[in-house]
């Protein structure tokens, strides 16, 4: 008598299957997040019942769209009224119009400051602000900095910055590759590149720039839209403390970056937001907080 089982080589073939339809879908997800294809084309897509997207969650779906994390994906299902177990291919046809019509919202309001600037005296801890943001916050995408700098023991090409020589860093100026640039201590040269900037404000994504004063009032003046948040120790000991605390800088180089920042700190009133850096996770949240106020659904 025959069994009911699975013969052996065609359980073989549908894990196989199975998980080339997971990594169709992964390819989806990653180039959803970088604005390769649309959430259109791949709602368009999922009508196709042999298409990776038919199969894709809903839940994943909206987990990939700009400003949308988990806190905001369970309210975007109820305020559509569809289930968090839906795949795309699944929805119904009034459940596919709601959401077609809730992209072409988000696409319309893509008007918001997408650019956000957080700015402050030296030592105030901005870069680890920054670097918690991006651990923890991974909607936000960070700026990367050009930098005439060498690296420091840990800091990865690409990811903290990209590290030039004087000869590149003039050819990027040249160019007008950079949206902004200054010689930040007297000493080494930092910009930021602009086309990631302009390519993913263009895909309505949250950019925060850690960069100087000086780097600051450019972007002002060349993105009037841009936010401006200033990061202020909780007093002016506990800025020295840090400065000195850090030990990364001779103390030649201490005095001349206490210099800077004692004037820096004077500069707070042409910023839109003041964030006191009095805990790491809590000044984080503040900037995180003011980012999103403006891309509300
Ligand atoms: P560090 O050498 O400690 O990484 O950074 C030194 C200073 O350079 C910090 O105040 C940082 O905000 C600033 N900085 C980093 N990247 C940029 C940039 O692209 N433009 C400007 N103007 N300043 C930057």
């Amino acid at each position: 008598m025959k069994t009911q089982t699975m013969p052996e080589v065609d359980r073989i073939a549908a894990n196989k299957a199975a998980i080339a339809a997971r990594r169709a879908r992964a390819r989806i997800k990653q180039a959803l997040r970088s604005g390769e294809i649309t959430p259109e084309a791949v709602l368009d897509a999922s009508m196709q019942a042999n298409s990776a997207a038919y199969s894709l969650r809903i839940t994943d779906f909206l987990l990939c769209l700009p400003a949308i994390g988990t806190a905001k994906m369970p309210r975007a299902l109820e305020k559509l009224n569809i289930s968090d177990k839906k795949r795309l291919g699944g929805l119904g046809v009034h459940q596919r119009r709601r959401l077609y019509a809730f992209l072409s919202d988000r696409t319309q309001r893509k008007v918001t400051p997408c650019l956000t600037v957080l700015a402050g005296p030296t030592a105030v801890g901005k870069g680890t602000i920054a670097a918690y943001i991006r651990e923890n916050y991974p909607h936000i995408e960070l700026s990367i900095s050009a930098t005439t700098r060498p690296p420091r023991s840990g800091e990865v090409e690409g990811k903290h910055y990209y590290f030039v020589d004087d000869a590149e860093f003039d050819r990027m100026v040249q160019n007008n590759e950079l949206l902004e640039y200054a010689t930040v201590h007297n000493t080494y040269r930092y910009g930021t590149p602009r086309k990631p900037i302009e390519k993913l404000s263009r895909q309505g994504r949250s950019v925060l720039l850690e960069i100087d004063l000086q780097g600051a009032r450019q972007v002002r003046k060349a993105m009037p839209s841009a936010r401006l948040i200033f990061l202020t120790p909780p007093s002016w000991e506990e800025l020295v403390r840090r400065l000195v605390g850090r030990g990364t800088e001779t103390s030649e180089e201490q005095e001349r970056r206490l210099a800077t920042a004692r004037v820096e700190l004077a500069a707070q009133n042409e910023f839109d937001e003041v964030v006191v850096n009095d805990t790491v996770p809590h000044a984080a949240e503040r900037v995180v907080e003011l980012m999103s106020t403006a891309e509300e659904y």
